[in-house]
């Protein structure tokens, strides 16, 4: 079973004299809409919240992994003309064939940062490559028609294939990001069971506050998505701007993502990611493989400033840095990242615990990315 992915979440300073506090104290009749903003009748949700019995942890988890990973439709161009055939599919978001074959073991293992029992924190973990790094976005058909350029082509960092790359990582971006509202609304019909008026309306409010933030950012994403559709459906790739870094050696960690440019490579902030009036501009990564070694794969919408800015600080980077400091920012940011055993038994408890405490950071606080002295990946970029 896939466990539902770490995310950000904010815990919000309350006001009290903030509209949502202020109405949630008045007195509630029975048929009145919820203060909590859930759309029902008080009397069907909060009347009476603090008498209600707190689910288990593990009940909680279950009930939240069905929420996040429900099967929500075929993400295919809906501009085009092509019928979806057969179920939704878990598609891979690193290329089966490519990358991911790259790290997995005699025993058909990866690795990856999974929540650990014991623990408090994730821990790096071995799972089934099946499993690693999948969501059900397309039927089998779309899949395969969509992807067939980067799955069955060797990659050679045609703008085409880039594109591609970038299009499944924003469905995959935008199915976490639904996932995640969904999983939000759904913690607040049940988290605050059995506390105190003062902590279900602390609750409800940094949830609805999260909420508010992720479902900015899902329009962000969807745009940026209707964008990369258009130039899909109409062979227009023109529209985005690719860049494509090779390098040699063996991929041991692979990755894939789209992020919202707030920070450059050199820890420079480009824009408040918390300020909902501002849109933020999006970048996609991802690591294909070459003969010789890989690629990392950087996507945006053409005219992009903070994206391409963020691309230049990449390439502002020492070549015999840039692989480190890309792995840095990879276990730093992105959920999406899966590596091989032998690589993570090659580093030293020093370099594990450093890794060990970026995959741990919900949120990345800025500050430029420095190398380290004994690289964390031996690839050489030319
Ligand atoms: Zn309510
Ligand atoms: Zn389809």
């Amino acid at each position: 079973m896939i466990n539902v992915p770490p995310h950000p979440f904010r815990v919000s300073e309350i006001d009290e004299n903030d509209p949502f506090v202020v109405n949630a104290l008045k007195k509630h009749r029975h048929f009145d809409p919820c203060w909590c903003g859930s759309g029902k009748k008080y009397k069907k949700c909060h009347m009476n919240r603090e008498q209600e019995k707190p689910f288990t942890l593990g009940k909680l988890q279950k009930l939240q992994r069905d929420v996040f990973w429900r099967k929500r439709g075929c993400m295919y161009p809906k501009s085009s003309q092509s019928a979806c055939d057969g179920k939704i599919i878990d598609s891979h978001t690193i290329q089966r064939k490519g990358p991911l074959s790259k790290i997995v073991d005699d025993s058909g293992h990866v690795m990856h940062f999974e929540p650990s029992g014991d623990s408090a924190g994730l821990e790096a973990q071995s799972i089934g490559w099946r499993k690693a790094s999948t969501f059900p976005g397309y039927c089998r058909r779309h899949d395969s028609e969509l992807f067939g350029p980067i799955e069955n082509i060797a990659f050679d960092g045609g703008h085409e294939q880039c594109v591609l790359h970038a299009f499944r990582n924003l469905c995959n971006e935008i199915y976490r990001k639904q996932a995640l509202i969904d999983s939000l609304k759904f913690q607040k019909s049940i988290l605050d069971r059995g506390q105190d008026l003062d902590r279900q309306i602390a609750i409800q409010y940094s949830c609805n506050e999260n909420i508010k933030g992720q479902r900015k950012s899902l329009e962000e994403s969807e745009s940026l998505r209707a964008y990369i559709e258009k130039a899909i459906v109409g062979s227009n790739y023109g529209a985005l701007d690719s860049a494509c870094f090779f390098f040699e050696g063996d991929i041991s960690v692979v990755s894939s993502s789209v992020f919202q440019c707030e920070f450059d490579f050199e820890g420079s902030k480009l824009v408040d990611m918390w300020d909902l009036s501002i849109d933020a501009e999006l970048l996609s990564h991802s690591i294909a493989n070459t003969e010789k070694g890989g690629a990392i794969v950087f996507v945006w919408h053409k005219g992009g400033i903070h994206a391409k800015a963020v691309v230049e600080s990449f390439e502002r980077i020492p070549d015999d840095e840039k692989g480190d400091v890309f792995v840095q920012y990879c276990f730093l940011n992105c959920e999406n990242t899966y590596f091989s055993a032998i690589w993570w038994k090659s580093l030293h408890s020093k370099q594990k615990a450093q890794i060990t405490s970026y995959a741990r950071a919900l949120y990345y606080e800025g500050g430029a990315f420095t190398a380290n002295k004994q690289s964390l990946v031996g690839w050489k970029f030319t």
